[in-house]
């Protein structure tokens, strides 16, 4: 997929499809210039799973590791490399991974201070989902039902709704269980 460059996985028009565990990893990264293991996994294989190759991939994490200062990119060949070809099936047991669905996501251990991995319906602080929510222009009725689903721990109903405001659609048949399937069905929403 052509479309799809270490350039343009970060812009605005890209990025305005990715959901809410998607989007908060791709603003870390881009303002720390790192993020830790389970991030980076995370991240990794949503990107594989839009279309972004191998090679566009490499180039987008070293850009991000590096253009902060702290990482040179001798540093970041040593030291992080290898894992992202791993992630395409090109290192070590060769195993072409499928990109992470929310079951996946949520099976991880959660992230500790620092970390950006896991899914934000469970994972935000409660004030921080309703300050997020309202960025994102929902209703306060909305934001209510939203966090209702994730007080009843069931964050992908919540991330569904979350869809359904932000595309001002109810699609019946929508459920979301997978962060790729929310990207493909954001842009099918804008076409
Ligand atoms: Fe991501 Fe799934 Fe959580 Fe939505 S429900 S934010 S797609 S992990």
């Amino acid at each position: 997929n052509d479309e799809f460059t270490h350039r343009t996985v970060k812009t605005k028009k890209v990025m305005e499809h990715f959901p809410l565990c998607a989007s908060q990893l791709m603003e870390q990264l881009q303002a720390n210039h790192h993020l830790r293991y389970q991030g980076r996994q995370q991240l990794s294989f949503f990107l594989k799973g839009i279309g972004l190759s191998v090679d566009e991939a490499l180039q987008f994490w070293t850009d991000s590791f590096t253009s902060g200062g702290k990482i040179t990119v001798d540093q970041f060949n040593k030291e992080y490399r290898y894992n992202f070809r791993h992630n395409y099936g090109l290192e070590g047991n060769r195993i072409n991974y499928k990109p992470w669905d929310c079951r996946t996501i949520l099976s991880k251990p959660r992230p500790s201070r620092g970390e950006y991995h896991g899914c934000p319906y469970r994972d935000y602080h409660p004030d921080k989902l309703v300050s997020t929510l309202k960025d994102m222009s929902l209703t306060q009725q909305q934001v209510n039902s939203v966090v209702e689903s994730c007080q009843q721990q069931d964050y992908t109903i919540a991330c569904t709704k979350v869809f359904e405001a932000v595309h001002q659609t109810t699609t019946s048949d929508l459920q979301i269980v997978h962060p790729n399937q929310y990207f493909e069905r954001s842009r099918q929403c804008a076409t």
